[in-house]
């Protein structure tokens, strides 16, 4: 398993790697996206090594105070109107960092937001999905 030595989020939640922190408590830490989407794009993490959502179920809870105050943040501080939250888990979920994440996005007036980006797909039978998580 990764550890500390060599995850880049665990040395920037240890402030050896500097960041521009936006917000920390004691279990996360807040800090811009090197590589925004919006003005203002965040990171929240927390403190301890957990590869994604996935891998440990205490890990998101964990870290929720601080998307909400990182949310309330950007609200205040950058005006903005809404914020999409979004944790990529996996590889092909897009996940880059294999060190839990939630990108904290924020939304502006006239701004087309995630609806932009996502497509409904017609062709998908929910009756069978449901019946999948559900009944087998
Ligand atoms: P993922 O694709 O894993 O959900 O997202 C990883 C995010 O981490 C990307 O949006 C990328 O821009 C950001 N990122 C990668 N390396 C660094 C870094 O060294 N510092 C900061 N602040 N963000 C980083
Ligand atoms: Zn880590």
């Amino acid at each position: 398993m990764m550890g500390a030595m060599t995850c880049l989020f665990c040395q920037i939640a240890a402030g050896e790697i500097p960041s521009n922190q936006v917000y920390a408590d004691d279990k996360a830490v807040a800090f811009l996206d090197i590589n925004p989407w919006h003005p203002g794009h965040a990171l929240v993490i927390p403190r301890r090594h957990v590869a994604d959502l996935l891998a440990d179920p205490e890990a998101l809870a964990e870290i929720a105070p601080a998307i909400s105050a990182t949310a309330k943040l950007l609200a205040g501080k950058l005006g903005a109107h809404g914020v999409n939250i979004l944790s990529n888990a996996g590889a092909v979920a897009g996940q880059e960092v294999f060190h839990l994440h939630v990108h904290v996005v924020p939304r502006y007036e006239s701004d087309p937001g995630l609806r932009a980006l996502v497509k409904p797909d017609s062709d998908i039978d929910v009756a069978e999905i449901y019946w999948k998580i559900t009944r087998s």
